[in-house]
This record gives structure tokens, sequence and C-alpha cells, in this order.
């Protein structure tokens, strides 16, 4: 189409409309672009209401499965790609300590697993699920069992980093672990408007970080809400951690923020056993592979369990095309 100021007769659907095309003829993709974002914004706002079936079917790309054997299976997938994986047993909800315990059992035989069956895996965890919100020491003692296992077989524990009435606790859960433990590290969340001083504070204990942009709902007055905002700070973090020689687990699937994590590594020469980039399954498989094949180190986030409706809801909310998926689910089904 040439470029221009004209009238031209359009068709959508079976609905014909007069509308004035300028400049090029991009139009149509415009205006379905936006009524996508529209429904997709919609929908993020109601995915709470969404039936369990649909909050399932449109999650299961994040989630190995119910099973350990699902996980064991997705983790194997991911290993031979020469990627390796995170193992999250899922639930977050947890109101007594014998749940607490439950879960460690859980995260217990997941250690097992991957002795056992050799997996390139270590493990993450909620401290909340372990009973951080009950009591800490007992949080603490749950937590260390678990470090303390996996020391025995060289791998690694990741505390999650959950909402902000966490972040306290977490951080003094790491640090009494890491008196005596450095198979263990945290995650740090570049919304938080107090992440850069976390990280200072954290230096002396030659932490392992992970640095995410954070995913939770946080007032402004403790968070940064604008895209940009978030990146620049997540670029300062890493750019710290970076010059102060700390391991640090770049977790985005944010393709800026990816290239510009990489011109940092050649600028400042860091080695390439100094840092990974980690990914949440189902997410942007392409980059991640692409990273892989590149020679980059690459951790992939597995979460399974039977617990899987929170998650699924916070994925699902960050997933920029859900709308698009949804409606064409709705279209297509029945054919
Ligand atoms: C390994 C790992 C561990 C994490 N651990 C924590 C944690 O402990 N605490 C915490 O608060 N947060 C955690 N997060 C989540 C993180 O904070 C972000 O919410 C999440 O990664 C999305 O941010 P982004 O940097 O990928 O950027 P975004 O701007 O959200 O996404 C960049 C692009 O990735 C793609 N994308 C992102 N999400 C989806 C999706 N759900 N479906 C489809 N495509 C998608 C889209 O193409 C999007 O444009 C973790 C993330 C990763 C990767």
């Amino acid at each position: 189409m040439r470029k221009g100021k004209f009238i031209k007769v359009r068709r959508w659907g079976r609905i014909y409309f007069f509308g004035i095309v300028s400049k090029s003829d991009n139009f149509k993709q415009q205006f379905y672009g936006v009524l996508v974002s529209l429904i997709n914004e919609l929908i993020v706002s109601f995915v709470q209401l969404l039936p369990k079936s649909i909050v399932k079917k449109f999650s299961n790309r994040y989630i190995a499965g119910d099973s350990l054997q699902d996980a064991v299976y997705v983790v194997r997938e991911l290993n031979k790609k020469g990627i390796y994986a995170t193992v999250d047993v899922l639930g977050e909800a947890i109101s007594t300590n014998e749940e607490a315990t439950a879960s460690k059992q859980a995260c217990s035989d997941v250690l097992d697993a991957i002795r056992k069956l050799q997996l390139k895996a270590n493990l993450s965890i909620k401290p909340t699920q372990m009973g951080l919100k009950l009591d800490e020491q007992f949080c603490y003692e749950q937590v260390l069992s678990l470090v303390e296992k996996s020391k025995a077989m060289h791998s690694f524990v990741r505390l999650d980093m959950e909402d902000s009435s966490c972040t306290d606790a977490t951080f003094r859960l790491l640090k009494k672990l890491r008196e005596t433990h450095d198979n263990c590290g945290v995650v740090v969340q570049a919304y938080m408007r107090r992440t850069l001083s976390d990280v200072i504070a954290l230096n002396a204990l030659k932490p392992n970080i992970r640095l995410c942009k954070g995913i939770y709902i946080e007032p402004v007055s403790i968070a940064f809400k604008g895209k940009e905002e978030v990146r620049k700070n997540y670029l300062e973090v890493l750019k710290w951690m970076f010059e102060n020689k700390n391991y640090v687990g770049i977790a985005t699937h944010d393709s800026f923020l990816i290239d510009e994590a990489i011109k940092l590594i050649d600028a400042l020469k860091i080695p390439r056993d100094a840092f990974e980039f980690q990914m949440l399954l189902g997410v942007r498989e392409d980059l991640r592979d692409y990273l892989a094949e590149s020679g980059y180190k690459v951790r992939v986030y597995v979460p399974f369990g039977k617990d899987w409706y929170l998650y699924s809801i916070r994925r699902l909310k960050e997933n920029p095309n859900i709308a698009g998926q949804i409606v064409k689910n709705l279209f297509t089904r029945n054919r």
C-alpha cells in the first residue's frame, strides 16, 4: 500500500466500514492489536474468576506435572539439551507445622531423585512453605536439614523471595544458614526500591543471588512500578553484583535485559562460571535454547505438584498473549 491519505472501505468479518488510511496499511493490525491488549487487560484483571479447568489448561506449559516423576522427566529432557534445572515443589499456603514438615519431606524426596538419577538440578524452596510465618526457628531447622542433605551431594538450595512481608525474615534465614553452609542462596527483586542496599548488605556473605524483576503486587512506596524503572534498577543491581564478584542467576525473559546483561558481561570480562541465565518452564523457550546453544549456562525453574493453582495464576497474569490464546480456544474448541 502506498503512503498517503485516502478513504478506503474496509471489511471486518461481515461488517463493512469506512476509514481514513494514513501513511501505511497497518490500520487493521493496529486496531486488532489495541483490541487484543484491551481484552488482555480485562482477562488479566479477572483471571482469578476463570474456571479452574481453564486455568489448568492454559498453565500446563508452566508446570511439569503433578508428580515428582513428571518433574524428573522434564529435567531429563532439559539436561539432554545441556540445560540445568532448579526444581520447585508447588505449594505456599501452609498453616500448620505438620504441613510444613510434609513440604520439607517432598523437597527431600526431590534431592533423593537428583542424587539417584544424577540430574543436573538443584532445589528452589519457598520459605513460607517451610514454616517461615509460623516460627522462624522451626523454619530454619527445616531448611537447614535440606541444605545439609544437598551439601552432602554437592547440590544447592535456593530460597525464593516471596512478597514484602517475607523479605527481612528470608534474609535472616539466609544469613543464619550461611554461617555454616555455602551451598544456599537467595533471590532479590529488582522492583523493590531496597534491593541495591540489600545486595550491598549481603556482600559479606559472598553470596549466590538470583536476580529477578519480582512478581508480587507491592505498594509504590516500596516498589518501582514502571517497566523502565524496574529495568534500570535491574541493570544497576546486576552491575553492582558483577563488580563485586557475586555469583548471579540472571532470571529474566526480557530480551532487552538479556542483551544488556551480555553487554555488561563482555565489557566487565565476567567469566562464564560467575553467572548463569535462569528462566521459567514454558516461557521463551526459543531464547532459552538460543542462550544454551551459544554456550551460556542456562537453568530452568521446574515446578511440579498438586498445588498448581496460585503459581499458575501468577504466570497467566504475566503472559502477554493470554487473551489471544483464550479467545482462540473459545472459537476452536468445538471444531
Ligand atoms: C528462574 C526464575 C525464578 C524466579 N523466582 C522468583 C522469585 O523467587 N520471586 C519473585 O518475586 N519472582 C520470581 N520470578 C519471576 C520474576 O520476578 C518475573 O515476574 C518474571 O520472570 C517475569 O519477568 P521478566 O523479567 O521475564 O520480564 P517480563 O517483561 O514480564 O517478560 C518478558 C517477556 O517474556 C515473556 N513472558 C514473560 N512471562 C511470560 C508468561 N508467563 N507466559 C508467556 N510469556 C511470558 C514475554 O514475551 C514477555 O514480553 C522468577 C523468574 C525466573 C525466570
